[in-house]
């Protein structure tokens, strides 16, 4: 596998479960080098597919850390006024047996630190793919320092800028949205807390103005500390004390901002911050106070790009999941989701070859659902961006 992201290593997760031999080549020299956001919303998907990928304790590890806020996506005008109240589905059957909510927050780092528990043997860093080789019987990939890597069969887990779907499937294209995050991190102080409207205490916040300028604001709040409960249930895992945050994200179309790309990329998180605030001016004191709470080395720019919908094609040992095939606008919190749901999926289907399934058949019909439900959701999330930052459409 390629890629030690949140859907290959919950893939990886799910293997080691099914007794299934994996090895899997990240290019990143080790975990945590690399800036990758700061908060999750695990919806059921993302829970179901933790459920039946990690080994019990740590997924009763992620359900006693998870913040576990109320299911509503508030909507509010930059004066902070209610525009509405969209709540999110409901209890349904889940595969957990009870102990974790549908809808919950985690910090990314957190959940692929728990992701990557017990894996050292089998995650290789400092492997960058370049491309493979395949025939009937196996699949050879190839790496920048000019190792390689065989086996049965090649699974892409390798993010937006997937090298094997660029040889795979090379009529996929990424599409940019022309729409840009400023997305940094707020500590969450017992001042702040006190100064928030308890309603903001739910999944996700929007602050959208006429023209389409976007704050989103998001708490995440741990249910338990991650370093106390990690000692609880998983020892040999030693995380360190985090505190609790806002994630919080200016959204705004690149021709709006007045900046270009290389700027943006260019820019210090304090001139980051400085650009917010300006784009925020003369919105409710609340928000300035929010945003001037940036820790500045936590704010980066994100352009948001998404694949472009392709129909099926012919199935091979070559296969794909997450963003790697479907990346989509952050707009509907659900990219992880589907990834994680990919993993597991993936792991059933793998386990039924194990069981004397043909490869190909087992391969073909895990595709099919993911192409269904991952191409839904980017055409979903999409549409989410273009109505709320007039993001553009996709070119379909
Ligand atoms: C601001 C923001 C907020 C988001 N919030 C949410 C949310 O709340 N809920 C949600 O469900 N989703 C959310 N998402 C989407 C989510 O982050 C992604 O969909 C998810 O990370 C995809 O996981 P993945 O494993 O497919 O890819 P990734 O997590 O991108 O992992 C890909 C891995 O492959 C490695 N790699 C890449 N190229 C190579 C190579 N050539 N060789 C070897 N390794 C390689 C990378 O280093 C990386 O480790 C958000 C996204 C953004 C930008």
């Amino acid at each position: 596998m390629i890629g030690a992201g949140l859907g290959g290593l919950c893939l990886v997760q799910g293997l080691r479960r099914a007794g299934i031999s994996v090895a899997v080549y990240e290019r990143d020299s080790a975990a945590g080098v690399r800036r990758q956001g700061y908060r999750l919303h695990i919806d059921r998907r993302g829970r179901d597919a933790l459920s039946v990928t990690l080994p019990p304790r740590l997924f009763a590890l992620v359900a006693a850390i998870a913040g576990r806020p109320a299911a509503n996506v508030n909507g509010f005008d930059p004066e902070l006024r209610s525009t509405g109240v969209f709540t999110l589905d409901g209890p349904a059957p889940s595969a957990d047996g009870g102990i974790m909510p549908a809808h919950t927050i985690i910090d990314r780092q957190v959940l692929r630190r728990i992701l990557l528990s017990g894996l050292d043997d089998v995650v290789h860093y400092g492997h960058r793919c370049v491309g493979y080789d395949s025939d009937a019987d196996a699949v050879t990939a190839r790496f920048a320092d000019g190792s390689i890597a065989r086996g049965s069969v090649l699974v892409a887990a390798d993010g937006v800028g997937s090298v094997i779907r660029a040889q795979r499937l090379p009529h996929a294209r990424i599409a940019d949205s022309r729409t840009r995050l400023i997305y940094g991190r707020v500590p969450l102080t017992s001042e702040l807390r006190c100064a928030l409207p308890p309603a903001m205490f739910s999944v996700f916040n929007s602050v959208v103005a006429q023209d389409r300028r976007f704050l989103g604001i998001a708490p995440v709040q741990y249910r338990e500390a991650p370093h106390t409960a990690s000692a609880r249930l998983a020892p040999e895992l030693v995380l360190e004390p985090i505190e609790d945050t806002l994630a919080v994200m200016f959204g705004r179309r690149l021709d709006r901002l007045g900046l270009t790309d290389r700027e943006l990329r260019a820019a210090s998180g304090r001139e980051l911050c400085e650009l917010v605030l300006e784009q925020t001016s003369g919105w409710h004191p609340l928000v300035t106070r929010i945003v001037e709470g940036w820790t500045p080395a936590t704010v980066y720019p994100i352009a948001v790009r998404s694949s472009v919908p392709i129909p099926p094609w012919p199935t091979s040992n070559v296969t794909l999941l997450g963003d790697a095939i479907h990346a989509m606008s952050p707009a509907a919190g659900a990219g992880a989701n589907i990834a994680l749901r990919d993993a597991a999926a993936l792991t059933a289907a793998l386990t039924e070859v194990v069981a004397g399934r043909p490869l190909l058949d087992a391969i073909r019909d895990y595709e099919q659902t993911m192409i269904d439900e991952g191409f839904r959701m980017v055409r979903l999330s999409a549409a989410n961006g273009t109505r709320t930052l007039g993001a553009d459409p996709l070119p379909i």
